[in-house]
């Protein structure tokens, strides 16, 4: 038994067709990363599974999106208000399974939920266009149709607000939706269609399908002809295969891939904003964010007084249990993580790195790691090329902007990017160089319902979120009026 106030929300099998399922397929075992604790028994998802909660979002899908738009927003905000109400259960359940602090666990499901609230309004304002014909006897009208049946594989990162802010976007459009959360994490993404049940999403709109089988329901969720659009937040190598799969059947395709965020300090800079940015954009999920500042680049005139002011601020962070409320890094999501991280860290400093402080895993158990501060670091090195995705801060010294931007857009990846900068001129330039979907500029945390989350380059394309959040899950269809 969890301490959950309300054990409901615990489950352990898929939700399809409005319906709590087991499978014949086996069980798998929910791990909570900072004891290594079996936290739940969950039912495997199979093929079967997966074709079944298809068909059931195609049968669905008509009468949803005939609804009224203001009759599927108060849906949607009914489902917000339940994730609100639910906030301790819900944020503690994802504390527990994917380990981040409860304060960041309950910011995320504000966030989540903050998705529902946002496109239950959008909703209503899925505006068509009258376009100026070209002859006398004609009209042009233009709708902007759901496009039908959408499916989704996501992260255990965020295992609430990266389902919710695909999941509110499709169903606000008129779209029916199946999602297969990660492993590690499926016991959130089950509170939630617990919750979509007692909001009054109607059977087949909205169903999640847990299983450890990824490929082979990556497969189905990609493959099968009533599918029409496909929504991805995971690595790039994944994302990259499953483009592949979608291919065959032309899918419409959302692609929220890795990042290899730049996070530039430069001269002129409020380092003591720059420090407080910095901890944010880096640590918060003890680094397992895919806008986490992954390369550090600091103009070398001010590089130790910055270190000055950083240094005691990283060593101030608590590691331990996310469920502990004085800790502020959680463990990581598994041994293999623990393990780049190590490996990563290495070759950094075989490469000629400077270790500042940290660079050990962390007596607190297996999968922790202590914040670690790395300078001299080269573009050369692993850490500068991949996404670290632990709490590793990697400094690159830099001495002109020219070569701060060339350093920072010397990625394939394209995703968020952050700078520090007091001077007006330097923040225009600079923004209009760098080559990233998101910037924040002296600021740190840059998520937001309101605005368009997403990346260029080989981070994808799509964006969720915002007014423009409803485009990826729309098609605009033409009418051509003749004979008036
Ligand atoms: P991460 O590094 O965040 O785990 P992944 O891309 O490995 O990123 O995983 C993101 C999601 O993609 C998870 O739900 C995972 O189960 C799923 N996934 C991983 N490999 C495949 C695959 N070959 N086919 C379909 N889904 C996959």
């Amino acid at each position: 038994m969890l301490a959950l106030t309300e054990q409901a929300l615990l489950k352990t099998t898929s939700y399809i067709n409005g319906q709590w399922l087991a499978s014949k397929a086996g069980v798998f075992q929910v791990v909570n990363p900072a004891s290594g604790e079996v936290l739940a028994t969950v039912s495997e998802a199979g093929e079967t599974e997966a074709v079944f909660a298809v068909e059931a979002a195609a049968a669905a899908q008509p009468a949803w999106a005939a609804l009224p738009a203001a009759e599927r927003a108060a849906i949607l905000l009914r489902w917000q208000q339940l994730l609100q109400q639910h906030e301790a259960d819900l944020a503690l359940l994802l504390t527990l399974e994917q380990g981040k602090p409860l304060v960041e666990a309950r910011a995320e499901i504000r966030y989540g939920a903050a998705y529902l609230s946002w496109f239950a309004e959008e909703a209503k304002r899925l505006y068509g266009d009258i376009i100026p014909p070209a002859a006398p006897d004609k009209q042009i009208l233009v709708l902007r149709q759901p496009l039908g049946v959408v499916t989704a594989i996501t992260p255990w990162n965020f295992p609430n607000a990266m389902l919710m802010r695909k999941a509110a976007a499709a169903l606000a459009a008129g779209c029916s939706f199946v999602v297969k959360p990660a492993a590690q994490t499926p016991l959130s993404a089950l509170a939630c269609a617990e919750l979509a049940q007692r909001a009054g999403v109607p059977a087949g709109i909205f169903n999640v399908l847990v299983g450890t089988a990824a490929q082979q329901l990556g497969e189905v969720l990609t493959r099968h002809p009533l599918v029409n659009k496909f929504s991805f937040t995971g690595s790039t190598a994944v994302g990259k295969q499953l483009l592949k799969q979608c291919a065959d059947g032309v899918k419409r395709v959302s692609m929220e891939l890795g990042g290899n965020a730049p996070f530039i300090v430069f001269a002129s800079a409020d380092l003591d904003a720059a420090a407080e940015g910095l901890i944010a954009a880096k640590f918060r999920n003890a680094g397992q964010t895919c806008v986490c500042a992954n390369r550090v680049l600091v103009d070398e005139c001010i590089l130790e007084q910055f270190l000055q002011i950083l240094l005691p601020k990283v060593r101030a962070l608590q590691v331990g249990a996310g469920t502990d409320p004085n800790v502020t890094i959680g463990p990581l999501i598994e041994a293999k993580a623990v393990a780049k991280v190590q490996q990563l860290l290495d070759d950094a400093l075989q490469h000629g790195a400077q270790l500042r402080l940290g660079g050990n895993p962390h007596p607190a158990g297996a999968l922790f790691f202590e914040p670690t501060v790395l300078t001299g670091v080269t573009p050369q090195m692993q850490l500068f090329q991949q996404e670290i995705f632990g709490p590793l801060l990697a400094i690159t010294s830099f001495s002109t902007e020219q070569q701060a931007i060339a350093l920072a857009n010397a990625t394939d990846y394209g995703l968020a990017g952050y700078f520090y900068s007091q001077q007006l001129g330097q923040v225009f330039r600079v923004a209009q160089a760098l080559e990233f979907g998101m910037l924040g500029i002296n600021d740190g945390i840059i998520s937001n319902a309101a605005a368009p989350f997403g990346g260029v380059k080989q981070s994808g394309y799509g964006r969720e979120g915002s007014k423009y959040g409803l485009d990826d899950y729309t098609y605009l269809k033409y009418l051509a009026l003749g004979g008036l």
